[in-house]
């Protein structure tokens, strides 16, 4: 059985014990077993951590953007050392397979390097006005409050370190209580790479101690990755100081399948949309739209290949579907199911635990799920369910789907599987979702932003885009000319 030693807070370039006394246990979601306990942070100790971050900020925010950018490229490369240490410890906080938190921390190696080659290339504009003229100057913010979720611990932080610290910002970042291993890791690697103490300080604790951290007179900026009903939280928390949000929050996106797509494609991108890390996923494609003429030959072909998908110890190299975050969370994914049969969808596969040995008997894993028979209006198919319930949909004509696809207050992903060119690019125009993917779904490098329309958030994450949400325009005109005497 695995179990690390308690872990404690990342300030000012160290570990250090937090002042509260108290302490959460983390579990294992594949065993139900206890990884550690973690301190959580007092008040006087989010004090103590803005403290820090605002100290750290005078010199980091005035550094050369190169400099800044080789402390981030040399993150990357420690990361890209560390990777099978660093999977392992992800995939035992998280419950998802190994194989996948590989891909998690390449990918959060790439964020870091995408960013670094990005710094030298953040500047204003020179606006000719005749005589005169005016410059703009992109300047950071100051100090940035970064919330993180459980389903993709090192990859939600790093897509808020790796821009917050090119533009010259520092950050207090607070991980979900349930997964708080990694992002320890993460600050130390960052120290090691040449990151000045007080760059990036990390704090633990449940919601209210991030509640407390983006209070903090100090903080300048905040962006959560969460529920909506938290983003909403959060909102109304910086209404007061009027400071900016990034906000990346659920979702509840359409998959449609056309008619004309490579069948074999579509029934894997559903698949991979709803299955993939457990189906934890908040861009994830659980509303399956599938055209009436393709509809048999689909189930057929997701049935052949549904029961193949591998269950059970994340840290097997074999296994595809690892454990859901929680217990309580298993709980609600279950309540789910049974509100979907209750209202009358039909159940074609999985619903239930699936039957392992020790010690994975009492860890949180639940079958692959799929509902046919579904309506637009069941709670199954409105509300976001994060956990790996696929509800399939059918529909006749674009127009049709297109309508039902954006009849939601969600809208973050949105996936299109067509061979036909001008059908996807026309159908994607007309879908509310802040990212679309036409025959794929989920993917999401470092080089494309990554955001929400509607009620799944405000701003983008990656790309050029990231910058303008951690830099603030300063304009500047310059007078080149007389005043006229007045009066
Ligand atoms: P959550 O909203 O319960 O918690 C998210 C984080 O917010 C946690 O660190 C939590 O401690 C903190 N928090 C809770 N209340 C707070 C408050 N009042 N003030 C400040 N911080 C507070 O979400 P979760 O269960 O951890 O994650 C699942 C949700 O996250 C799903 O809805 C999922 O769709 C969403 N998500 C979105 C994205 C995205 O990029 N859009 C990515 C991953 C997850």
């Amino acid at each position: 059985m695995h179990s690390f030693k308690e872990q404690r807070l990342y300030i000012d370039g160290e570990i250090c014990d937090a002042s509260s006394g108290e302490t959460f246990a983390n579990i294992s979601p594949a065993t139900g077993h206890k990884l550690c306990d973690v301190q959580i942070a007092s008040s006087a100790d989010v004090d103590r951590a803005v403290a820090s971050a605002k100290n750290a900020f005078t010199d980091w925010s005035q550094l050369a953007g190169a400099q800044r950018g080789r402390v981030l490229w040399q993150a990357a490369q420690r990361l890209r050392e560390q990777t099978d240490d660093l999977a392992r410890l992800e995939s035992l906080d998280t419950g998802k397979p190994v194989t996948e938190a590989r891909l998690d921390v390449v990918g959060a190696a790439e964020v870091l390097e995408y960013f670094a080659g990005l710094v030298p290339a953040i500047h204003g504009q020179h606006i000719n006005l005749g005589q005169s003229f005016a410059y703009t100057r992109r300047e950071p913010l100051g100090v940035c409050a970064g919330i993180g979720a459980w389903n993709f611990p090192l990859l939600i932080a790093s897509w808020k370190i790796g821009p917050a610290l090119a533009c010259g910002n520092t950050l207090v970042f607070k991980p979900s209580e349930l997964t708080p291993l990694s992002t320890l890791r993460l600050a130390e690697i960052l120290t090691s790479a040449g990151l000045p103490p007080g760059g990036l300080n990390v704090i633990q604790g449940p919601g209210r101690v991030g509640d407390s951290l983006i209070r903090h007179p100090s903080v300048a900026k905040a962006s959560l990755t969460g529920s909506v009903a938290t983003g909403k939280k959060v909102l109304n928390a910086l209404a007061d100081r009027v400071i900016p949000v990034t906000l990346e929050l659920g979702g509840k996106s359409p998959l449609i399948l056309f008619k004309d797509c490579n069948l074999r494609q579509g029934v894997t991108g559903a698949m991979l949309a709803n299955f993939y890390c457990q189906g934890e996923i908040c861009s994830n494609g659980t509303r399956v739209f599938v055209e009436d003429e393709i509809f048999d030959a689909f189930i057929a072909d997701l049935l052949s290949r549904i029961r193949h998908l591998r269950i059970g110890n994340p840290l097997d190299p074999q296994t595809q579907m690892g454990a859901l975050i929680s217990h309580a969370h298993k709980e609600k994914v279950l309540k789910y199911i049974e509100t979907g049969k209750n209202e009358g969808a039909h159940l074609l596969y999985g619903g239930q635990s699936p039957l392992l040995d020790a010690p994975f008997d009492f860890g949180f894993f639940l079958q692959p799920t799929v509902f046919t028979d579904c309506t637009d209006t069941m709670t199954i198919v409105r509300e976001e369910i994060f956990g790996p319930v696929m509800s399939i949909l059918r529909f006749k004509d674009e127009d049709e789907v297109i309508a039902r696809a954006n009849n939601t207050d969600f809208g973050l992903g949105a996936g299109v599987f067509t061979q036909n060119l001008q059908r996807a690019h026309r159908v994607v125009a007309q879908l509310q979702a802040g990212i679309c993917w036409i025959n794929n779904h989920n993917y999401a490098p470092a080089e494309i932003p990554f955001g929400a329309y509607k009620q799944s958030g405000l701003g983008r994450e990656n790309g050029t885009a990231a910058i303008d949400h951690y830099t603030q325009i300063k304009t500047v005109y310059v007078e080149m000319g007389e005043l006229a005497d007045y009066p």
